[in-house]
C-alpha cells in the first residue's frame, strides 16, 4: 500500500515544473550533487567514464540516454540522432556495446510509424556493430504497442534486440510465454510506474510472488534472461532455483541500476554471477530520478542532506 502511495506521490511531483527547474539547477552541478548518485552525468563522456569503472570491477553495463515522452517529431528526430552519436562514441571508446532506450523517446506518442522508423535507423547502426539494444518498458498504456513493435522487428530479422516485462502487471506471465515462444531475450523487472488496480497488483507481496514465478520460468525456458532487481529475496530465489535445476551461472544475468545497492552488485560479481549495470545519463534526468525516489522514499533524506550541504 505504502509502495503504491509513494509511487503516486512522486509521480505527481514529477509533473511539477517548478520542482524540475529547481532540481535541474542543483542536481548535477557538482561531482557531489544529489542526482549524480543515480545518474552518471549529462554527457556521453561521463557515461563512458562510469562504464569503465563498472568494467574494471568485473561487471558489464547498458547505457541509457535519458529522455521519454517527446511531444513532436522534431524532438524524436533529435533523440534518434543523439542515439546515433552515442553509438559512435561507445564504439570509439571500446566499452561494452549495449543500449537501453524508450519508444516514447523516439516519438511513439506522436506517430507510431515514425517511432518504428527511428528505431530501425538505430538498429541499422547497432546490428552490424554487434550492439544489443533493449527496449525499456514504460507504463501500461504502452505495453501492447511496445510488444507489437518488438515482434514486428523480430520478424524482420533484428535479433540483437530485447524486451522488458514487468511482474507487477497481471498480463505479464502470458507475455512471458509469448516472448519465450519467439526465443526473445527478456529483462524481468518489478515495474517502476504507478498503475491502476485494473491492470496491476497493488500489494508488494503479490508483485514479489509474480516476480519469483517469472524468474523460475525464465531460468528454465528463457533465452539469456536478465533478472533486474536489487531485492535480496528475489536474488536468492533465482540463485537457489538455478542451483536446483542446474542452470549454469553464465546462462542468465543479474541487472541493477547505477548507484543502487552497490554492495550487492559487488557481492554477486565476486560470487561468480554476471552483473550488468544500467547507466543512465543525459540532460533529461528528472523523471527517471523521481521514479528512483518513489521506489525508496528514504532517498529523499539523502537528497535533502545533499542540497543543504551544497547551499550551506
Ligand atoms: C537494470 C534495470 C532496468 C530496469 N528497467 C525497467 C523498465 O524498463 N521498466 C520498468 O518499469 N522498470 C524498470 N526497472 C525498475 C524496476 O521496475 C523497479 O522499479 C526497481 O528495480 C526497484 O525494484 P526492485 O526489484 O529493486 O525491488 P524493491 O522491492 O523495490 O526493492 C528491493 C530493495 O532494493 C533497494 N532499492 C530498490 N530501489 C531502490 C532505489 N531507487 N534506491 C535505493 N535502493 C533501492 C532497497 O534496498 C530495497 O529494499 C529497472 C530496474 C533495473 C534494475
Amino acid at each position: 500500500m505504502l509502495d503504491t502511495a509513494s509511487k503516486a506521490f512522486f509521480h505527481t511531483l514529477a509533473g511539477s515544473r517548478a520542482l524540475k527547474t529547481l532540481a535541474s539547477r542543483y542536481g548535477m552541478r557538482k561531482p557531489t550533487s544529489f542526482a549524480r548518485r543515480f545518474i552518471a552525468g549529462e554527457t556521453i563522456q561521463e557515461a563512458i567514464e562510469a562504464a569503465r569503472v563498472v568494467e574494471t570491477r568485473g561487471m558489464s553495463e547498458t547505457l541509457d540516454l535519458l529522455g521519454e515522452s517527446v511531444s513532436n517529431l522534431e524532438e524524436a528526430d533529435v533523440a534518434t540522432r543523439a542515439y546515433l552519436r552515442v553509438i559512435d562514441a561507445i564504439t570509439a571508446a571500446g566499452i561494452g556495446r549495449h543500449l537501453s532506450l524508450k519508444l516514447t523517446q523516439l516519438g511513439l506518442d506522436v506517430d507510431k510509424a515514425t517511432a518504428v522508423d527511428n528505431l530501425r535507423k538505430i538498429l541499422e547502426r547497432t546490428e552490424p556493430a554487434g550492439f544489443f539494444v533493449r527496449l525499456d518498458m514504460e507504463n501500461s498504456p504502452y505495453t501492447e504497442v511496445t510488444l507489437d513493435i518488438f515482434e514486428t522487428l523480430w520478424r524482420q530479422g533484428y535479433r540483437q534486440l530485447g524486451i522488458v516485462l514487468q511482474a507487477a502487471l497481471y498480463r505479464s506471465e502470458e507475455d512471458l510465454r509469448r516472448m519465450n515462444t519467439l526465443g526473445a531475450q527478456v529483462r524481468l523487472v518489478k515495474g517502476a510506474y504507478k498503475e491502476p488496480k485494473s491492470v496491476a497488483y497493488a500489494r508488494k507481496a503479490d508483485v514479489d510472488d509474480a516476480f519469483a514465478r517469472m524468474t523460475k520460468a525464465l531460468l528454465l525456458t528463457g533465452t539469456s534472461p536478465a533478472l533486474a532487481t536489487h531485492d535480496p529475496k528475489m536474488i536468492e530465489v533465482a540463485r537457489s532455483y538455478a542451483r536446483e535445476h542446474q542452470v549454469a551461472a553464465d546462462r542468465f544475468e543479474f541487472q541493477m541500476l547505477y548507484g543502487v545497492r552497490r554492495d550487492l552488485q559487488v557481492a554477486l560479481t565476486r560470487a561468480g554471477y554476471r552483473v550488468r549495470i544500467y547507466i543512465p545519463f543525459g540532460r533529461e534526468w528528472f523523471p527517471y530520478f523521481m521514479r528512483r525516489l518513489g521506489e525508496r522514499p528514504a532517498n529523499v533524506l539523502f537528497v535533502v542532506r545533499s542540497v543543504f550541504g551544497e547551499t550551506g
